[in-house]
């Protein structure tokens, strides 16, 4: 069954005034937020952006989406869980002090910020899955304890997917720092030794001992990897990256865990895509990242499928060619899309409404 994707078009060189305006024009006419009842404590999934990073959702952008939930009486916080890898936003306190940096103050959204502990039991859940993967899945509680969800998320590519989404936003977003690894942990790093400078950076970061340098090149013994991937966001030369030979199995994994966030969750979750300032790597990525599409537009469904599907599609027409596949080429997106809808989580097939 086809589920509804609704589309607002954006464009290279819109200002801030004319994108909100767009959104405010999505939010009205689409009417996603509507299943929000006046005594729904509702989460607001975003990703801050790590340090260096400017492609993430901008807080101008979150204003009108948190106004929207608070118009509905519900109360509200924007929330993401901590990162794998040693950025600005592998612990609570540098996390939610990045966030401020970016510009998420209360001030410019109107709600505040929690950001799960990993270190603390109660905000740590296990949810049974029974997945072909992952039998449970650990999620930060806060996104199963709340009544109703709002997913935004930056539409771009991606290193282990080829794109990044909604889907990825909830499966892999919402992990705890050990339910991420336990995502990550067949892929093990590559080094491209033509690139390596032989800094040792990424030897001083690695948890695992598992780099050495040896005759100026970096050398990874990979039955030591624990799969954290601080070596490739360290990395100043862009010389390490994902074995993308066991990729797979990673997009399988996020459809997994997507399940076990969303399951709990059905008639109480929207999904918001903003197709704009689309780079070549995701918003983890602090270094050098290369714009690789026009802006397209902001897409909301509650079917994470098909929103993801759509915005895929949309891009993909905007530049005339699989423009994720030529950024990521061992790389196939539609594959978590695919075992997603396997899983029951949505539907490839939509109707896009264009307000
Ligand atoms: S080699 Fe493995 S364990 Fe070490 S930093 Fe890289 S990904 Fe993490
Ligand atoms: S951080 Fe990058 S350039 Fe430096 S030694 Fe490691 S792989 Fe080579």
């Amino acid at each position: 069954m086809k589920s509804k994707v609704y589309f607002v078009a954006v464009n290279d060189g819109n200002d801030a005034a004319a994108v909100n305006k767009q959104l405010n024009k999505l939010l009205a006419e689409s009417r996603v937020l509507d299943f929000i009842r006046k005594e729904d404590k509702v989460g607001v999934k975003v990703h801050f952006g790590e340090e260096g990073n400017t492609g993430f959702v901008r807080p101008h952008d979150l204003r009108v989406i948190c106004d929207g939930i608070r118009s509905k009486g519900a109360s509200a916080l924007l929330s993401d869980a901590n990162t794998l890898y040693r950025g600005r936003r592998l612990n609570s306190k540098e996390h939610l002090a990045l966030a401020y940096e970016h510009g998420f103050t209360k001030e410019a959204v109107g709600i505040d910020i929690f950001i799960p502990d990993d270190n603390k039991k109660e905000d740590v859940i296990d949810i049974s899955v029974g997945g072909k993967l992952i039998k449970t899945a650990q999620i930060a509680r806060f996104f199963i304890d709340i009544d109703a969800l709002v997913t935004v998320s930056h539409f771009k590519g991606h290193i282990l997917t080829g794109f990044g989404g909604a889907l990825k936003n909830i499966g892999m977003g919402c992990a705890t720092r050990e339910g991420k690894l336990a995502q990550h942990c067949d892929v093990a790093p590559v080094v491209y030794a033509d690139k390596c400078t032989g800094c040792g950076e990424c030897a001083i970061i690695c948890p695992a001992g598992a780099i050495q340098i040896k005759n100026k090149k970096s050398v990874l013994v990979r039955k030591k990897c624990i799969g954290c991937a601080s070596c490739i966001a360290v990395c100043p030369s862009m010389a390490m990256f994902i074995d993308i030979e066991s990729g797979d199995d990673v997009q399988q994994k996020i459809a997994e865990y997507s399940l076990a966030v969303l399951k709990s969750k059905k008639g109480k979750v929207v999904f918001i895509n903003f197709a704009v300032r689309i780079n070549q790597e995701c918003d983890c990525w602090g270094m050098e990242n290369p714009r690789i599409a026009p802006d397209v537009g902001i897409f909301a469904s509650s079917d994470p499928v098909s929103i993801d599907k759509a915005s895929f599609d949309l891009v993909n027409e905007a530049c005339g060619k699989n423009i994720f596949k030529e950024a990521h080429p061992k790389q196939d997106g539609l594959n978590l899309l695919k075992y997603a809808q396997d899983l029951g989580l949505g539907s490839l097939d939509y109707d896009l409404i264009k307000l």
